[in-house]
């Protein structure tokens, strides 16, 4: 297989094995190149995941810090207060204060919750019901009779007018009252009716009730009801609007129900006018201001109504063990579409549990966190400035990210461990770029440099083999070429120096032996000078020295004159020549003795190539463009094959067809040289076993 390996030279197999010692280490750098990039993402990976732990702790930290300070001003600012209206005061001062915190609550002893707003089972208000003189309990008693058994409305009142006489406490006096009004809407007079009610807002101050509910709150939504009856829709709007409000000022306990009762039907009656749209305007203003503070007051409701169903007992039952001022934080979900909620509480010191109060729980408000706290905190980050933070939500949508940038694919999230468990902490690349992103340009780079070495590489190794294997071919043709003319020249020398010595003898007498001899000595040194000159030819335009002499002439004249020179070789050789040329002369810029000497070549072929049908055809013609020389023989013809390759240099058909010949393999050679330093070209058209056609075409502009 490597037999070609023995004829390259020395120079050539260092070459070679220079080429293989960069192959191998061209190709264990690249592989180690990708390695790196590999390894580069990694590293960043590990960096990025270090970064993103530190800033999540540090933000971790400061909610913690805010949680302490909030415990602090719990602790420091307790007011022992009066009420409960103290108390919720208090707790709105330290909301106020506390701006990463809402929804702040106390938790009494036996299980009651109060925010800032509402309470849940704080202070059962005392039946108010009191009428201690008996006189009016009769008449009262008489007035219920006649109201509920006689169904007698008219005397019913005047019972009712009379325990109203006789009674000094505004509770009762408004209860009393009630039943007026009631007792005349029942009896259809509803505008006397709406009168009494509007006297127990005259008469009532705030605190007054009827049963555990407010005396106006009573008063108003019976005088909606009143107005509704005798359809004066403006008063009607007016009055439940004054409802609204004085629910919202002031909310009483939520047990019961009753206050979530009157404050649906006070924004029921509101929306309804709404939604017909007619006396918006007078109140616009005012309608959205309370319908702010309605909602509000909502959440706040479904939040302590939420923490009396669903955490109350855990609360309870963690405080039985925890430590005073402990923080305990515990995610709910309140349903399992709604998102969790993040719920701290701590068990109140001694001085709080005087006042039967025993911890107080808030929930953090994620929006103040989002938008104020966190990116404060990320201003005293230092990240540099490739890096952006962002807060992305457990199915990573994006909730907040420094600089508002669009980013989308982060480099590394990590969650949140103690607060906010369903939040993640995520570096960005400013460009928005992933980590494999960030690596990828530099890995195709290597990739495609890797590709490129080895594809070079083969490139490489396929021409140097080609080359190798050309330059032993050439190197063997040249060994051969070289016994092939010594031969060459050995021949016609011996058959000189023969018949040069037997004439010098004097013994040949005979005249006509004697010039047979003389033309034996004059065929075999034209040979020989026919030989050198291809030789000498060959050397020079091989190295580049030849030089060629163009002149104008007639090439049928020189074509004639060389076969002149030739045809008694020819002829001696059995060959019969046929000659087809044009009448007029064919004049072009050619080297005369160079077209000779293509043309020799060309006919001593024609003769050394054929066996038995010895007839050699020369033509000369032209067209408007070229001049055409061409020279057919009836020889033995050469392959498809071998045509590719008679033109090379030293290239022989090994033993053509049989027919043993002399020769040096570089006659067609020169010829192509010199056709092509004429601007020309040759071309052969041969057929195996009939013969073959050498067409030399000569343009006429050089
Ligand atoms: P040489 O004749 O000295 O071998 P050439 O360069 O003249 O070298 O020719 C190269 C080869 O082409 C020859 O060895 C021969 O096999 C083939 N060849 C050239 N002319 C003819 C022809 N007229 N008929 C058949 N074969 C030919």
């Amino acid at each position: 297989m490597f037999e070609f390996l023995k004829h390259i030279t020395p120079k050539t197999k260092i070459l070679l094995l220079g080429f293989i010692l960069i192959l191998i280490p061209g190709a264990i750098i690249s592989y180690l190149s990708l390695q790196s990039i590999n390894q580069k993402a990694e590293n960043l990976q590990t960096k990025y995941k270090g970064t993103v732990s530190l800033v999540r702790d540090k933000l971790e930290s400061e909610v913690f810090k805010d949680e302490a300070s909030l415990r602090n001003s719990v602790n420091e600012s307790f007011p022992k207060p009066e009420n409960n209206t103290d108390l919720k005061e208090w707790l709105r001062n330290i909301e106020s204060e506390n701006p990463a915190f809402k929804n702040l609550f106390l938790l009494k002893t036996d299980g009651g919750l109060l925010s800032s707003s509402v309470s849940l089972g704080w202070n059962n208000i005392a039946e108010s019901f009191s009428l201690i003189n008996p006189q009016a309990t009769s008449n009262f008693n008489l007035a219920e009779k006649a109201e509920f058994i006689s169904k007698d409305y008219v005397d019913a009142i005047m019972f009712y007018q009379k325990a109203l006489i006789q009674t000094n406490s505004s509770s009762d006096h408004a209860l009393i009252l009630s039943r007026i009004g009631r007792c005349y809407f029942k009896n259809g007079k509803y505008k006397t009716g709406i009168n009494i009610y509007k006297k127990i807002l005259e008469e009532g101050n705030k605190e007054t009730t009827i049963g555990k509910i407010p005396a106006p709150i009573i008063a108003l939504s019976q005088i909606t009801d009143g107005y509704k009856a005798l359809k004066v829709e403006m008063e009607q709007y007016n009055a439940s609007l004054e409802l609204y409000q004085q629910l919202l000022d002031h909310p009483w306990d939520l047990e019961g129900g009753e206050y979530l009762y009157y404050l649906n039907f006070a924004s029921t009656e509101i929306r309804e006018y709404e939604v017909s749209n007619i006396y918006r305007n007078d109140h616009e203003e005012n309608i959205d201001d309370l319908k702010i503070r309605g909602n509000r007051l909502l959440e706040q409701i479904r939040f302590i109504e939420l923490i009396n169903q669903n955490v109350l007992s855990e609360i309870k039952s963690k405080l039985r063990y925890g430590a005073p001022s402990e923080l305990h934080s515990f995610n709910i979900s309140p349903n399992e579409y709604n998102s969790k909620l993040q719920l701290s509480f701590f068990k109140l010191p001694a001085a709080f549990q005087q006042s039967e109060l025993t911890a107080l729980g808030f929930q953090f408000k994620k929006d103040y966190i989002l938008l104020n706290l966190f990116p404060e905190i990320l201003t005293s980050v230092e990240l540099g400035k490739d890096i952006v933070v962002g807060i992305l939500s457990n199915n990573d949508s994006l909730l907040y990210i420094q600089h508002n940038q669009a980013l989308s694919n982060y480099l590394v999230a990590e969650n949140f461990l103690q607060l906010f468990v369903n939040w993640k902490v995520a570096l960005f690349d400013k460009d928005g770029k992933s980590i494999d992103q960030l690596v990828g340009n530099e890995r195709q780079l290597y990739l495609m440099l890797f590709a490129g070495i080895i594809v070079v590489m083969l490139i490489g190794f396929v021409v140097m083999v080609r080359a190798v294997i050309h330059e032993s071919e050439v190197s063997r043709m040249k060994s051969e070429f070289v016994s092939n003319v010594s031969h060459e020249l050995k021949t016609p020398l011996a058959l000189i120096r023969m018949f040069g010595e037997t004439l010098d003898s004097g013994i040949v007498t005979d005249e006509k032996k004697r010039r047979e001899f003389y033309s034996i000595i004059r065929k075999e040194s034209e040979r020989l000078t026919h030989l050198i000159n291809n030789v000498l030819d060959f050397s020079k335009m091989d190295t580049g020295v030849k030089k060629y002499y163009f002149e104008e002439a007639d090439l049928v004249e020189v074509v004639r004159s060389s076969l002149e020179a030739y045809k008694f070789h020819i002829r001696d050789n059995g060959f019969e020549i046929k000659m087809e040329f044009p009448d007029y002369p064919v004049i072009l810029k050619i080297d005369k003795d160079a077209i000779s000497q293509a043309l020799l070549n060309l006919l001593s072929n024609a003769v050394k190539y054929s066996e038995n049908r010895k007839l050699i055809q020369v033509q000369v013609h032209n067209n408007s463009a070229s001049a055409l020389i061409s020279v057919t023989d009836n020889g033995v013809g050469i392959t498809k094959e071998e045509l590719k390759k008679i033109f090379d240099k030293f290239y022989r058909v090994p033993q053509t067809r049989g027919v043993q010949t002399r020769g040096s393999g570089l006659g067609l050679t020169l010829t192509k040289q010199i056709i092509e330093a004429h601007g020309g070209t040759i071309e052969v058209e041969s057929e195996i076993g009939k013969g073959s056609t050498f067409t030399i075409n000569i343009p006429f502009k050089l």
